[in-house]
């Protein structure tokens, strides 16, 4: 059954350094995500897991077997690239097929495998059709149907949605992840989507500038993020550098420039530099701070408020119609709730250089 470790990998292209020291565990049937800013490394580690990359440091285990040394392959692992590489002389069931057909099954077997994939993906008709005459998004679904029809039972996916439209794309996350738990499969997929990310894991890598920040689950570190950078990279956060005015067993006061807000106190003291992080959703109409309301979006069903609270910018996410009356110029009042303030140890340095992406 294919667990993945990776242990210590490090990867230098002559002096940059693309991995640093990277450990990752990937339990068997385990759907897990690795996000992070272009160029953190993620398609690198993807290759290395592969076995395309050999000249690595550190190991890499795939079912507790060293895999350092296996050939490509042989390692029977399913591969959606990021740019695709359909073979260009076959027809997309040939694509699809070519795995099952090369492993020796039955035609009956490979042509069931191959239309049950095609039919998934929608692509039933393109059969015939040779992947210069798709689109992109096409192109993309046949390399996943292919990957799906390899019948590996690890699969790597990087960016195997990015190129479909926005409403293909989420049905085809939930169509990719349900496959992959029927199939008992173990999947590890690279996204720039973050939403794609909490929609099909059961656990996100957080990546950046060659190392792994922290990991966890989709809940988890979308609202107890360990790390600053988690707070800021996922999703959308109002970060504000702050410092504790008081401090008792259960709650801190903290004192953000002009506005004091209470915590639940982790274990700091009064006089303490902070960060403090809230989630825009998490924030509440109808409390005893008042702001007025600078700018309003809407996002779906959600409209997006930016305002300014006692000179500070706060951004405010509430269902549409919460907020309906409210206009730019409006005052309103929030609240938030003690428990969704997030505190963290002040880095030292500036704040840009703890979240900043690159
Ligand atoms: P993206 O999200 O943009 O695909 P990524 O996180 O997948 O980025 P990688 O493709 O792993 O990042 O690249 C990590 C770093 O290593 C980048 O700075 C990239 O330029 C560099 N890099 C990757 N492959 C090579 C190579 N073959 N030679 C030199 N540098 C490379």
């Amino acid at each position: 059954m294919p667990s993945v470790k990776v242990e210590n990998v490090t990867m230098k292209f002559g002096g940059f350094t693309a991995l640093d020291k990277v450990n990752i565990n990937v339990e068997d049937r385990e759907y897990v995500s690795i996000i992070g800013p272009s160029g953190c490394g993620k398609t690198t580690l993807l290759r290395i897991i592969a076995g395309i990359i050999g000249d690595y440091e550190g190991h890499v285990y795939v079912d507790g077997k060293l895999f350092d040394a296996k050939p490509l392959e042989e390692r029977g692992i399913g591969y959606v690239f990021q740019n695709i590489a359909l073979f260009p002389n076959m027809s997309v069931g040939g694509n699809v097929s070519y795995s099952p057909r090369a492993k020796g099954l039955s035609n009956s077997i490979v042509r069931t495998t191959t239309l049950e994939m095609l039919e998934l993906m929608k692509l039933s008709e393109r059969y015939h059709d040779y992947p210069r005459s798709l689109s992109g998004g096409m192109q993309q679904k046949t390399a996943l149907a292919r990957a799906l029809a390899s019948s590996a039972r690890l699969l790597l996916l990087d960016e195997p949605l990015s190129l479909l439209d926005l409403k293909v794309r989420t049905e085809l996350r939930y169509e990719l992840r349900r496959i992959v738990k029927d199939l008992g499969l173990t999947a590890i997929h690279v996204t720039h989507d973050q939403e794609e990310a909490m929609a099909v894991s059961d656990r996100i890598i957080v990546m950046r500038r060659a190392r792994v920040v922290e990991d966890g689950t989709p809940v988890d570190l979308y609202l107890h993020p360990k790390k600053i950078f988690t707070a800021y990279f996922l999703g959308e956060s109002n970060v504000f550098e702050g410092n504790v005015a008081e401090a008792d067993e259960d709650t801190a006061l903290i004192d953000l420039g002009g506005l004091a807000i209470t915590a639940r106190n982790t274990g700091f003291q009064a006089g303490e530099k902070v960060i403090v992080m809230v989630r825009p959703e998490l924030i509440e109409l109808g409390g005893h701070i008042s702001g007025r309301v600078l700018k309003k979006t809407l996002e779906g069903l959600f409209s997006r408020l930016i305002l300014d609270v006692k000179g500070i910018r706060m951004i405010v996410k509430q269902p549409y119609s919460n907020v309906a009356q409210l206009g730019e110029g409006s005052s309103v009042n929030i609240r938030l709730p003690e428990e969704h303030v997030l505190v963290y140890k002040h880095p030292g340095r500036d704040l840009y250089s703890e979240i900043s992406l690159y």
